[in-house]
C-alpha cells in the first residue's frame, strides 16, 4: 500500500465521522445518503436519512411508497428531482430484485451518475473504483497540485486518474469515505488545516504554498434574476394551494399560485394573469410584501398578495391548505406562506423599486 493511501486510512480509522448510514452497510443505504448527499451537508442530511429509513427500511417499501408521501418526506432537501428519480429508481431496483452491483450498472439507475454509482459500487460492493465528488476533487487537485478546473471533464478525469495511484485494492470504499472526510473535516474549500493533516507531507500544494489557488473551477454565470407574483388566495380562512406541473421548476410539488412577470410586466398585470391562469373570481387584492427565492440559475424576488375568494373556485389542481398537511410544500412555497404571519404593512411594490407608490388596496385589473 502506498504510504499516502496508509497515513490516510490509519487517520480515517482514528477520526473518520461516525455517520447512520455507515453503521450498517448496504447499497440501499448507501445509495439512499448519496442521493441525500448531493448538494446537501452530512449534518442537513442525517435527520432525513434516519426518517427515510426509519418509515421505509428498505428499497422495496420505498418503491411501494406514494410519490406524494416521499416527496413530503424530502421537502426541506431541495433539488426535488432528486426524491423523483429516487422513488423511480427504487421502483426499477424492487422489480428487478436488488441493486445492480457495478458502476457501470448503477449508472442506468434514475439520478444515479458517475460519482453516486462509483460511491455505491465502491461502498457496497467493493469495486476498486474512485468516487470524485467535490471533497475528492479538491484533495485531489491540492495533493497532486492539479491546475485544471474540477468542474470540467478533463480536470475531473485527471484527479480521479490521479487518484486511483492511491487506489488500495480492496478498500476502495474506505478509500473514498476517508478522503471524503478528509476534505470536509481538514481541507475544507477555505482554510485547510495542513497541520493536523495526515497527508501533508506529500501534499503538492502544501509543499508549494498554493492551497488557496486550488481547486480551480470553470467561471460560473451568475443567476438570471427574475421577477414573479404569487397569490395567497383565501377561502374560509384556508390558502388554495396549487400543484405545479410535473416536469417543471419544483414539478409535483404544491404551494400558492405564482407567475413570472414577463418583462416590463408590472405586479398588478401579472396577478391579473395570474388569476385568470388559475381561473378564480376576481376580487380585491392586498400587498402582502416581498420574497426572495434562489433556485440553482434563477433568483427570484415574488411580489406576495393575498385575496379572499368565494363562492368555490375552480377545482383541478387547486385544494386548501387546512387538511392538505400531507401535501409536499416546496421551501419557496413555506417562504410565500410565513409572510401571512407577519402581519406588517408593506410598502407596495412600485414604491420598493422607486416607481410611484401603488395604492396599498386595489383590485387586479381583469
Ligand atoms: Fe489539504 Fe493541506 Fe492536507 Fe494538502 S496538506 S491535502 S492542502 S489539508
Amino acid at each position: 500500500m502506498h504510504p499516502t493511501t496508509a497515513a490516510l486510512l490509519a487517520w480515517y480509522a482514528a477520526c473518520g465521522r461516525h455517520l447512520p448510514w455507515r453503521c450498517e452497510v448496504g447499497p440501499y443505504r448507501a445509495w439512499l445518503s448519496e442521493a441525500m448527499l448531493q448538494q446537501t451537508r452530512a449534518t442537513t442530511a442525517i435527520p432525513y436519512f434516519e426518517r427515510f429509513t426509519a418509515r421505509w427500511p428498505t428499497v422495496t417499501d420505498l418503491a411501494a411508497a406514494d410519490l406524494g408521501e416521499v416527496l413530503g418526506a424530502w421537502a426541506g432537501l431541495g433539488y426535488y428531482r432528486r426524491a423523483r428519480a429516487l422513488h423511480a429508481a427504487a421502483g426499477i431496483v424492487a422489480r428487478r430484485g436488488g441493486f445492480p452491483t457495478t458502476a457501470a450498472e448503477l449508472a442506468s439507475l434514475p439520478g444515479v451518475g458517475p460519482y453516486c454509482a462509483a460511491a455505491i459500487a465502491s461502498i457496497a460492493f467493493g469495486e476498486d473504483i474512485v468516487a470524485v465528488d467535490g471533497n475528492l476533487a479538491r484533495v485531489g487537485a491540492r495533493l497532486f497540485g492539479l491546475d485544471a478546473p474540477v468542474d470540467a471533464g478533463p480536470g475531473r478525469a485527471a484527479v480521479a486518474e490521479a487518484l486511483a495511484s492511491l487506489l488500495p485494492p480492496g478498500r476502495a470504499g474506505d478509500f473514498n469515505q476517508a478522503l471524503m472526510d478528509l476534505g470536509a473535516l481538514v481541507c475544507p474549500p477555505r482554510r485547510p488545516r495542513c497541520d493536523a493533516c495526515p497527508i501533508a507531507a506529500s501534499c503538492a500544494s502544501f509543499a508549494d504554498g498554493r492551497q488557496s489557488e486550488r481547486p480551480r473551477r470553470r467561471p460560473r454565470a451568475a443567476p438570471r434574476a427574475l421577477r414573479a407574483v404569487a397569490l395567497l388566495a383565501e377561502r374560509d380562512g384556508a390558502v388554495l394551494l396549487e400543484q405545479r406541473p410535473e416536469g417543471g421548476l419544483l414539478g409535483g410539488l404544491w404551494g400558492p399560485p405564482d407567475l413570472v412577470l414577463a418583462p416590463g410586466e408590472t405586479s398588478e398585470a401579472g396577478l391579473a394573469r395570474l388569476v385568470a391562469r388559475i381561473g378564480l373570481p376576481t376580487g380585491r387584492a392586498r400587498y402582502l410584501g416581498s420574497v426572495a427565492h434562489a433556485f440553482t440559475h434563477q433568483r427570484w424576488e415574488v411580489d406576495v398578495y393575498t385575496m379572499a375568494v368565494a363562492p368555490t373556485p375552480r377545482a383541478g389542481r387547486l385544494r386548501p391548505l387546512d387538511g392538505a398537511a400531507d401535501l409536499p410544500l416546496s421551501r419557496l412555497a413555506e417562504k410565500l406562506l410565513a409572510i401571512r404571519a407577519t402581519g406588517a404593512a408593506p410598502a407596495p411594490p412600485g414604491a420598493r423599486r422607486g416607481r410611484p407608490a401603488a395604492r396599498p388596496r386595489r383590485g387586479p385589473p381583469g
